[in-house]
């Protein structure tokens, strides 16, 4: 297993309980706090049982899809459904305690080699390990994993402060997932790729603030980001006075499904399991490892003639079934459509799709909608979109 970040830990808690013997790599220690924190919708985790993971929660959760101008472009969006951060350190103890008193390497990877039925993994400190499979979960950037190249691939970046302000720039306790709202914004801006602003309170005159671009290539600069989140904070009248933490964020929306016939496995951003659509995935890797770590353990305990192609195989095969790759396909082509749409469609697409059911929206950003039914959620959306929205949905615009 390569990694300690959230991916990793999930699933080598799973492949401990199971009984299978773990050898964990990572190039830091598994209790260094990760540097992000992740969000995610209440009820989720709830189904997980899980909800007492999070730090924050919030049941004033709103966005803003109007065009900011008068009452009517003030009017927010009620999503009327809680949002919560996970309480990192919780969450990471969490899965760490699951993982007993297994052994962690301070090692990193720098080759991974096929040795007759087994994996050879050799470490920057010349050590090499051997194992029946490879997990790589070391993250998005990660150079073992092969995947096909289609071209260039879209990133969300964002520029976050963690901060105190002259006056808050949120309701108190209130969570915005995007704010929209393009009035503070010059002619020319408007003509540049849209960001929103990710925000809520913290409680204690502590803030976030993040402004984010949905997903773009080239990404939007960090720069250009921060200066839009001034812009946008400056035209309300709010001024940071204190940034107690600042947040750079870039990960790739639109990674390619690796290639499911190599010898090797992923979990995570590896693995390309970041919701297209939302950019979110923690929630995914709790739901999924369960079944991926099933399977693996019939295959290492009961069949020891497998070797590493033969696991990998069958691993691939439950983490990216036919269902779960159509879903993917479905939201990816969703999200090649959106960023081809300006801010006002970007809005009022938004404003639409949060005039489904929230069972069907939270849902579809959970990607816990069977295909069948996602595919009627996209034409429910389809048909109540404006005639606008349609068009871009179907060719794109330009
Ligand atoms: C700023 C930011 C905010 C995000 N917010 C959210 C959110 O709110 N909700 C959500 O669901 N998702 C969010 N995501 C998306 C996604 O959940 C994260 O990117 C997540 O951290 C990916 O988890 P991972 O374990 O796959 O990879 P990482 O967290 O990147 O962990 C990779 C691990 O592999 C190790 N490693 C790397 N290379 C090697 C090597 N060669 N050898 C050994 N070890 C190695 C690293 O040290 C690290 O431990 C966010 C992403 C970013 C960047």
């Amino acid at each position: 297993m390569l990694g300690a970040g959230p991916a990793a830990l999930c699933i080598v808690a799973e492949l401990v309980e199971k009984g299978l013997l773990v050898t964990a790599l990572a190039s830091h220690p598994p209790n260094k706090p990760w540097p992000n924190t992740y969000g995610i919708w209440a009820e989720e985790l709830e189904s997980l049982g899980l909800a007492s993971l999070l730090g924050h929660r919030w049941t004033n959760t709103v966005s803003y899809f109007g065009d900011g101008i008068g009452e009517k472009g003030q009017v927010p969006t009620l999503h009327n459904f809680d949002y919560g951060l996970f309480d990192q350190t919780a969450l990471q103890n969490s899965l760490l305690l699951r993982c007993g008193d297994l052994n962690w390497n301070v090692e990193t990877a720098m080759e991974i080699r096929p040795v007759e039925m087994n994996t050879e993994v050799v470490c920057s400190s010349g050590n090499v390990y051997q194992a029946r499979v490879v997990i790589d979960a070391s993250g998005h950037r990660s150079r073992f994993i092969r995947r096909p190249n289609h071209g260039p691939v879209a990133q969300q970046a964002a520029y976050g402060v963690v901060g105190r302000f002259n006056f808050p720039p949120v309701e108190k306790e209130q969570f915005v997932l995007m704010d929209f709202r393009p009035d503070h914004l010059n002619k020319k801006q408007l003509r540049e790729p849209p960001s929103f602003l990710y925000a809520m309170d913290f409680g204690e005159g502590l803030f976030f603030v993040e402004e984010t671009s949905l997903a773009c290539f080239p990404p939007m600069e960090l720069t250009q980001l921060k200066e839009r989140l001034h812009k946008r904070l400056s035209h309300r009248g709010v001024k940071i006075e204190e940034i107690i933490h600042e947040e750079h964020c870039l990960f790739p929306m639109n990674l390619p499904l690796p290639d499911r016939k190599q010898p090797l496995l992923a979990f995570g951003g590896s693995a390309s399991m970041v919701h297209p659509a939302s950019g979110y995935m923690v929630g995914a890797l709790l739901r999924r490892a369960p079944t991926l770590a099933n399977t693996l353990a019939e295959a290492i305990l009961l069949e020891p003639a497998l070797g590493s192609a033969d696991i990998a195989k069958l691993g691939w095969n439950v983490l990216w079934d036919r269902e779960l790759v159509q879903r993917h396909r479905l939201y990816q082509f969703g999200l090649r459509r959106l960023m081809s749409f300006d801010e006002h469609l970007l809005r009022s697409f938004f404003a639409t799709f949060f005039r489904l059911p929230r069972k069907d929206w939270s849902s579809f950003l959970a990607n816990t909608l069977p295909l069948p039914r996602l595919i009627v959620v996209m034409l429910k959306l389809f048909t109540i979109s404006s005639w606008k929205v349609k068009i871009g949905m179907l060719f794109g615009a330009f």
